[in-house]
């Protein structure tokens, strides 16, 4: 591997017109809100704790896997301290204010942080060898039935690359209040993308492997070996196909029930 496979950053990607897996959950979520983030740009009222949280968290298991071998693991204080340091930036220097759950703050975050990577560094064994963490990929979106090529790719990162038991494997690294269902296991569209990406970047047949970090009074780690098949894909392509369509067409109403409570964009709804 070098580094001209992964030639263009996400940066880069992100910068040209472009679809990702975020946005196609969002707008299957609510078109209304959709709209506001992507289309309209509304600045939201907040941002969820647990954004800020993961992209810490990213950032401090990205430097593990990077930093470390199987002789010479990273030191683990140098990993709490980046995420220590990347929380409090998202959290004291974002222009939205972050908004934490009911008798949470900054200090608890961090406390949480701290024992949940205990956790994941005790638990999860490193890869023989990390090709990449945060690996760039566009993705060309083609239909299944009638093979039309979708305007835009699909853009996005797999948390990491790495060789595991002599094959390619792909990393998706999550945190969450509590372990994945058997549903999302099963139907998620980010390790369909993730997958699909990794066969595009050259490796054949890559296995998926879901790491999520238990927020819990005692956290865990779920490891989850996830199955993606043909029709996974053409899932994934067909809803890309469906929602850029009906982006086009101007559809943005509104589904008001459970997410609106904690809806960003509520106040710009109408
Ligand atoms: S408040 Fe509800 S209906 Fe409005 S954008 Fe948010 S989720 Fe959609």
């Amino acid at each position: 591997m070098t580094a001209t496979r992964f030639a263009r950053s996400l940066a880069e990607l992100r910068a040209l017109p472009h679809l990702s897996v975020s946005q196609l959950k969002t707008f299957v979520g609510c078109p209304r809100r959709y709209t506001l983030a992507y289309v309209e740009g509304v600045v939201p009222q907040f941002r969820p704790i647990a954004l800020a949280f993961g992209t810490a968290w990213h950032e401090a298991v990205g430097f593990h896997l990077t930093a470390s071998t199987r002789a010479a693991p990273a030191d683990r204080d140098e990993v709490k301290t980046i995420f220590r340091e990347r929380l409090s930036i998202a959290v004291e220097s974002d222009r939205v204010p972050v908004l934490f759950d009911d008798g949470e703050d900054l200090g608890k975050s961090m406390d949480l942080g701290m024992r949940m990577l205990d956790v994941f560094l005790d638990r999860v064994e490193l890869p023989e060898n990390v090709i990449g963490v945060e690996v760039p990929f566009a993705l060309e979106i083609v239909d299944p039935e009638y093979g039309d090529v979708l305007d835009v790719p699909l853009v996005g990162a797999i948390d990491a690359l790495v060789i595991h038991d002599g094959k390619p494997a792909v990393w998706e690294l999550k945190t969450a209040k509590r372990k994945w269902a058997a549903d999302a296991l099963e139907y998620d569209l980010q390790p369909t993308a993730y997958a699909m990406a990794a066969e595009h970047l050259g490796f054949e047949d890559p296995e998926l492997v879901l790491l999520v970090a238990t927020k819990t009074t005692k956290p865990d780690v779920q490891v989850e070996r996830l199955a993606r098949t043909k029709a996974d894909r053409d899932d994934l392509a067909v809803t890309a196909q469906s929602v850029t369509a009906a982006i086009a067409a101007g559809i943005d109403h509104p589904i008001r029930g459970w997410a609106c409570k904690g809806c960003p964009y509520a106040h710009a709804c109408r």
